[in-house]
């Protein structure tokens, strides 16, 4: 009996395991776009996060050696602190939330949490870590239980109902057919990206972890929604380190630093009133966008 039952168990325990890694990893391709090509130096560690400091020292990094994509960034996140990166597209935002994460690793430089350089910690603890909300969420053909459910899936049924509460995705849910327990993803009930976005945000909120990156999180949504939902993420951000790639600069107005990206370079950093005085870069993207809004 017991020589049936272990292997079975065990297999059980490998095929939940491996269904995990591959959704992690297709989650993750997804959620920043590339394949991950890193893996656990044989000398890894846990990452422990004390205070969540992200410090990004003299950043070199390219996806190809003929183009450098990031050109020297120097950046350091206080625990606790709102950082927000904007720029034009292309100028290599995005790209620093892929090295966070660790998707690549830097060319040049190093990239370290609480004084851990990235590449001496193990991917899976450094993903529990970190929470992404991407400019896309992808769901599973899953229930939107497990959507929600998967980045904590002990989380039990109040904790997912107060994160789809807090992403303003409860009442839409319950006006599925089958409620939480309704299939969606491709092959069952499509959602519109601003839902699949809230379903992202309530995945995130339920998994709670001190290191926020938040890519053009809101860029699916309407006005309004984003409002309300740009007030959880900040709710949400209270007391963590957060790293904030904007679309809507309103959105970042009150950030502890803004920094401004261009063609890898960080070309201003400062607050959002100094900035503006400055009639620097930030300056004429943030004007840009108010004609945009007034028009
Ligand atoms: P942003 O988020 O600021 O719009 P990205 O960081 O996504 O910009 O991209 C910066 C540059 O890197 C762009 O020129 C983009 O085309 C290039 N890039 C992004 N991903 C890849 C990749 N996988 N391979 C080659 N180049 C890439
Ligand atoms: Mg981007």
């Amino acid at each position: 009996m017991i020589q049936i039952t272990m292997p079975l168990n065990f297999l059980g325990t490998v095929y939940r395991e491996i269904r995990q890694a591959l959704i992690d990893m297709g989650d993750m391709f997804d959620l920043l776009g590339q394949p991950a090509e890193v893996t656990d130096a044989p000398h890894a560690k846990p990452l422990v996060v004390s205070g969540g400091r992200v410090t990004l020292r003299d950043v070199t990094f390219g996806y190809d050696a003929a183009r450098g994509i990031l050109k020297g960034i120097n950046l350091d996140v206080a625990p606790g602190q709102t950082v927000a990166i904007v720029g034009s597209s292309g100028s290599g935002k995005s790209t620093i939330g892929r090295l966070l994460f660790r998707f690549y690793d830097v060319t040049g430089g190093a990239l370290l949490i609480d004084g851990q350089d990235l590449r001496d910690v193990t991917q899976d603890s450094l993903h529990a870590q970190i929470g992404v909300v991407p400019q896309d969420t992808v769901l599973f053909n899953d229930t939107v239980h497990y959507n929600i459910a998967y980045g904590r899936p002990d989380a039990g049924e109040a904790d997912i109902i107060a994160a789809a509460k807090a992403a303003k995705i409860h009442d839409f849910i319950i006006s599925l057919p089958d409620g939480y327990q309704t299939t969606v993803g491709e092959r069952g009930l499509k959602l519109s990206g601003g839902e699949k976005q809230r379903v992202g945000i309530a995945r995130t909120l339920l998994k709670n972890p001190p290191i926020l990156l938040l890519d053009e999180a809101t860029s699916a949504l309407d006005t309004e929604t984003e409002m309300e939902i740009q007030a959880e993420l900040k709710a949400m951000g209270q007391g963590r380190t957060v790293i904030t790639i904007a679309h809507r600069l309103s959105t970042i107005a009150d950030a502890d630093l803004i920094v401004v990206l261009e063609d890898g370079v960080i070309v201003e950093e400062g607050r959002h009133d100094a900035l503006l005085a400055q009639g620097g870069r930030y300056a004429h993207l943030w004007n840009r966008q108010v004609e945009e809004e007034v028009v």
